[in-house]
């Protein structure tokens, strides 16, 4: 019998692993790869990405976890914050001023002056709101970012928009891959906290690519680690936890005292069908927006005007960001080395049109505009693919905080892990990964292995908007 399996090779199951490395375990993974929603392929001195990209630093479980594993992130150089819209490139300035840069009419200026007041002044108290707190766990932090404006819609909360207004609004806040009659008002007001503090947050890069962490911890697990092994069953015994699964057309069963189902929401739902009814009710509430991704590797010789931006916001195009995965590699050099890796997505919305599509309408879609807002740029691409993303992020919708008592509840063989039990993404994903393997070693520490039932501290109802 194993002390644990866990469900899931992606940020949070490897996490989860990683921590539990010392025991008798089973990672398994589905893919032929580890990583999930992290997918990033070298290139030379580049790497094509089409996942999750920036990461927190230290003092957060995920530099904790890089510093673990001996892995080391690097701010992001330059601009977080470009635009480019109507004609307009803005990569340098503070993006107060992005209203007075960019041709628009007066009445849309002065609708967009007036509502980015109101979320300016949200984003001042969300940072309060969501600031760490002395010895405080962090779901008592998650439940108090749930609680912020979490009743109605960032739509509802920043009212009617006209079109350019409400252009330059969504590209921030569907990133969350809802749109903003779908997300929650305090979780869109999160977004800007995240896009507009440089200090703090998802502001590091690695090296490498984002998958050079997950792709190390799998590596690390040896035969623990196993690919290609898709679970379908997971139900609890007298005193311990069965596991079904098919590996390479063959089919497995395998007792575990515990499991961590590090599967996104829907999946941890089918395939373990005891859990607590109101768990099940609440996995089934979470959603999920779609993603589509694409990655170019190009091969120009000279300066680009990306060069000093990480990321620019591209309102009104098929997809609302443009990113320059290779300027950490700029930063570096003493010449500008040639080519460049660029990724640019579709959210929410955007993704819904394009995600049925074939790669080369996509490619097209994405070249039109591309072309528009960089001439010539089709011309310096050596590769192009495309990564569709049907559950690409879980958004935090009104009312989503109700359902987290429910979800972080720890009285059971079996544990939940993964992004959609947060808001911080890959953090979540560490975080809820290490909380697994930490219930799980000290129920191993104790003889028999049993977990008391303990309720998640919470602040359910309290609310801070
Ligand atoms: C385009 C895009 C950009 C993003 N950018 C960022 C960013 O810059 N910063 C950030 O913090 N976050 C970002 N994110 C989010 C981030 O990628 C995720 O929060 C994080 O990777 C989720 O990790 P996870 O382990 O919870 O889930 P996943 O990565 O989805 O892992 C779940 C794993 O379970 C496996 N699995 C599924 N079913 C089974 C089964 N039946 N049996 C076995 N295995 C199974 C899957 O194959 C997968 O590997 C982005 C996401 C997308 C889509």
């Amino acid at each position: 019998m194993y002390d644990a399996v866990i469900v899931g090779g992606g940020l949070a199951g490897l996490s989860a692993a990683h921590r539990l490395r010392h025991r008798n375990i089973l990672l398994l993974e589905k893919d032929d790869r580890f990583g999930g929603r992290i997918r990033s392929e070298r290139r030379g001195p580049y790497w094509l990405n089409w996942g999750g990209h920036v990461y927190n630093g230290p003092g957060t479980a995920t530099g904790d976890l890089m510093a673990a594993v001996g892995i080391e992130s690097t701010p992001v150089p330059g601009s977080l914050a470009g635009l480019a819209m109507n004609g307009r490139l803005l990569t340098k300035g503070r993006v107060e001023t992005y209203p007075f840069r960019v041709p628009m009419s007066w009445s849309d200026r002065a609708a967009l002056l007036k509502a980015g007041a109101k979320v300016r002044l949200a984003v001042l108290k969300y940072a309060k709101v969501s600031a760490p707190r002395d010895g405080e766990d962090y779901r008592v932090r998650q439940q108090r970012i749930y609680d912020f404006l979490g009743d109605r819609t960032f739509a509802e909360y920043v009212g009617e928009l006209p079109h350019d207004a409400d252009a330059l609004f969504r590209p921030t806040v569907s990133r969350s891959a809802g749109d903003p009659e779908q997300v929650s008002a305090g979780a869109g007001v999160g977004y800007f906290h995240l896009v507009w503090n440089k200090t703090g947050g998802l502001t590091r890069n690695i090296v490498g690519g984002p998958s050079t962490l997950t792709e190390t911890i799998g590596a690390g697990l040896g035969d623990a680690g196993r690919l290609g092994a898709e679970v379908h069953e997971v139900v609890h015994g007298k005193d311990h936890v069965v596991v079904r699964y098919r590996h390479l057309g063959v089919e497995h069963e395998v007792k575990a005292r515990h499991v961590v189902l590090a599967t996104t929401a829907p999946v941890t739902a089918r395939i373990a069908p005891d859990l607590d009814d109101d768990v099940r009710d609440a996995l089934g509430r979470i959603e999920y927006g779609p993603y589509v991704a694409a990655a170019f590797l190009t091969n120009e010789t000279g300066r680009q005007v990306w060069d000093d931006s990480y990321a620019i916001a591209t309102p009104k195009r098929a997809f609302n960001v443009f990113f320059n995965m290779s300027n950490i590699v700029r930063a570096a050099e003493q010449t500008r080395g040639q080519g460049s890796s660029i990724m640019a997505f579709s959210p929410a919305r955007l993704a819904r049109p394009l995600i049925e599509q074939s790669d080369a309408k996509i490619l097209d879609a994405y070249y039109r505009d591309l072309d528009d807002l960089f001439p010539g740029f089709s011309g310096l691409v050596e590769e192009a693919h495309v990564q569709r993303w049907h559950h690409g992020l879980a958004y935090c919708f009104p009312g989503r905080g109700r359902l987290q008592a429910a979800l972080t509840r720890r009285n059971s063989r079996i544990r939940l892990a993964g992004d959609y039990l947060g808001t911080w993404y890959t953090e979540t994903a560490v975080q809820t990964g290490f909380a697994a393997a930490q219930d799980i070693l000290s129920a191993l520490a104790v003889p028999g292995g049993r977990l008391q039932a303990v309720e998640a501290p919470s602040l359910i109802g309290a609310n801070h908007g």
